[in-house]
């Protein structure tokens, strides 16, 4: 069994959240999956860091901005491994150049055009927790490039493609995906099945918990999507045929 499990920003907002998610991912390793782990920058890190970049230049490239953001996911990979091999799992965190993914050389808005998962198959093989930065990948001159915003979804289920796995889990904020934005509609309904069309509308139309072409690669490779909250059990949403 191989998996590509995702948690997103707000499931790794402090160093107690990271422990919390190690654990998720510890527990199925233990069990004797192979497991990649894909993350989002810590909390609002993205966000932030767009600020910072903006009251230095009001004129910002897109190159050094991408070069700038790709930090933040980088960031949480090492913090992920560092928390893994602190509950004695081998793990190993990689950024996306590393994993082999590479993209168009749209700044800002790349689309991945290739993966080449040598490195990540050699970690899980070794008996390894393969952690890798979300969001980003490098284009054939060899610079850092960004998928847009809420593009590690997109990373995820390139990585499950590219390296066969069975599931791709979203780890999340909310407990699967509503029929409306839950948290503005108390009164949404959540879905234990959705397809691929009707998911990938909702996303277009800006539901924001899954990124619009993750959903698109998700259906064109047939991957099994889950998303789940990171903090309950409660059994999610899977979005399929
Ligand atoms: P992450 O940081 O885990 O990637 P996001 O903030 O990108 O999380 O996505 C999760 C958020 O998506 C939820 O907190 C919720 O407010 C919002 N959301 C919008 N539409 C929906 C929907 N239809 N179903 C579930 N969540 C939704
Ligand atoms: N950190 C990026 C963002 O905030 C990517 C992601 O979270 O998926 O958009
Ligand atoms: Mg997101």
């Amino acid at each position: 069994m191989r998996m590509v499990l995702k948690f997103g920003g707000s499931s790794l907002a402090s160093p107690q959240h990271i422990h919390h998610a190690a654990g998720l991912a510890a527990a199925l390793a233990k069990k004797g999956t192979q497991v990649v782990v894909v993350v989002s920058a810590q909390g609002d890190t993205t966000d932030e860091m767009i600020e910072n970049a903006k009251a230095v230049s009001a004129s910002r490239s897109q190159r050094e901005m991408d070069a700038y953001l790709c930090a933040g996911e980088q960031m949480s990979a090492a913090l992920m491994a560092m928390a893994l091999q602190q509950q004695c799992v081998p793990a190993v965190s990689f950024t996306g150049f590393q994993a082999g993914i590479q993209t168009d050389d749209c700044f800002g808005c790349a689309r991945i055009q290739s993966v080449n998962p040598e490195r990540i198959q050699a970690a899980l093989e070794a008996g390894k927790i393969a952690v890798v930065a979300g969001f980003q990948g490098i284009d054939r001159e060899g610079n850092l490039t960004t998928l847009g915003r809420g593009g590690s979804d997109t990373t995820a289920v390139a990585l499950a493609a590219a390296l066969h796995a069975h599931v791709c889990r979203i780890y999340t904020d909310v407990d699967g995906v509503y029929d409306r934005d839950p948290r503005q509609y108390p009164n949404a309904r959540r879905y234990r099945y959705i397809c691929y069309n009707r998911m990938l509308s909702m996303a277009r139309r800006g539901a924001q918990v899954l990124h619009d072409r993750c959903v698109e690669l998700a259906r064109d490779n047939r991957i099994r999507l889950e998303v789940r909250s990171t903090f309950t059990d409660a059994p999610g949403t899977i979005v399929g045929r």
